[in-house]
């Protein structure tokens, strides 16, 4: 992604956005491409260190962004600063609710403290985050949300019960406070990634499992940030007007394909 920033033009000019998670990975990388369009940003993440580089990398392009250290769990935390950020810019446009965490678990082996981790910092903060967020776009009557899902929302895979669940429900989630914001002016959509190389891929696939995954994916690689971003950015935009409560599935054809016959010799 280039870091050449033209605020005065593009499809979110005059726009805020919020993105939680935007201190790497997925959620820099859209941090970088709605700056890149003409938004102002507010980056919410426990990485403060990482949500200041990218302002920082938005800055130096002409840009206009600010970090702030939260705990998308932490009710109190998300409210005040959601309530400062609004105040500071004026309102927010466009949430995208990406902060996330998983890890590979044996159903078996999952402990409480496992679940309520994963549950609460995947599917939890979007609820709470959406809710403050959604509470400052209905006094202007508009505003686009996306959540970030994930192909496990849709299909089983081994070892990721919690991740799953929790994913499964943000686009349960998704479709309700579509169904009742549209009547705010404010759109909600979700989009399912499937495998995308970031920090969190990495640290979930070995050579093996890549390798399986590879072989799986119709298109025969895992996604790069920016062609996520680039879904993400374009249900965020007025491109999107008429799109509500759907979900959008970024995966190289993956949820979608069957089983490949194998090729028979000669
Ligand atoms: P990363 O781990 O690279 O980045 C996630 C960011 O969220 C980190 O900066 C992390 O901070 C921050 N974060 C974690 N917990 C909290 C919290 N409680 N409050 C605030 N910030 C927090 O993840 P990705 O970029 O890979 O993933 C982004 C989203 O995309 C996630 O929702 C993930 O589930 C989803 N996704 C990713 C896929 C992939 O292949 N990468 C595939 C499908 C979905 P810190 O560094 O301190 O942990």
């Amino acid at each position: 992604m280039t870091d050449t920033v033209n605020p005065m033009a593009g499809r979110f000019s005059g726009q805020t956005a919020l993105i939680t998670g935007g201190g790497r990975g997925i959620g820099q990388e859209v941090a970088l491409r709605l700056a890149a369009e003409g938004a102002r940003l507010t980056i919410f993440d426990m990485n403060l260190e990482g949500a200041e580089e990218t302002c920082a990398r938005v800055k130096n392009a002409g840009g206009d962004a600010r970090a702030w250290k939260v705990d998308v769990t932490s009710r109190d935390a998300v409210a005040s600063a959601v309530k400062s950020a609004a105040a500071q810019f004026g309102g927010i446009d466009v949430l995208v609710n990406n902060a996330g965490i998983g890890w590979r678990i044996p159903f078996l082996d999952i402990t409480d403290a496992d679940w309520s981790k994963i549950i609460g910092t995947n599917l939890t903060s979007c609820f709470i985050v959406g809710q403050e967020v959604a509470r400052v776009m209905v006094t202007k009557k508009h505003g686009r949300i996306v959540n970030v899902a994930s192909i496990n929302a849709h299909i089983g895979t081994d070892h990721q019960a919690a991740y799953a669940a929790s994913k499964g429900g943000i686009v349960a989630l998704t479709r309700v406070m579509a169904f009742e914001l549209a009547p705010l002016g404010i759109c909600v959509n979700a989009v399912s990634p499937g495998p995308i190389e970031t920090a969190l891929s990495a640290m979930n696939l070995t050579p093996v499992t890549r390798r399986a995954r590879e072989e799986r994916i119709p298109q025969g690689r895992l996604g790069k940030p920016g062609e996520l971003a680039a879904a993400i950015a374009f249900l965020a935009s007025p491109d999107a007007s008429y799109i509500n409560g759907t979900v959008l599935v970024v995966d190289g054809g993956l949820v979608s394909g069957g089983i490949r016959e194998p090729k028979v010799p000669g």
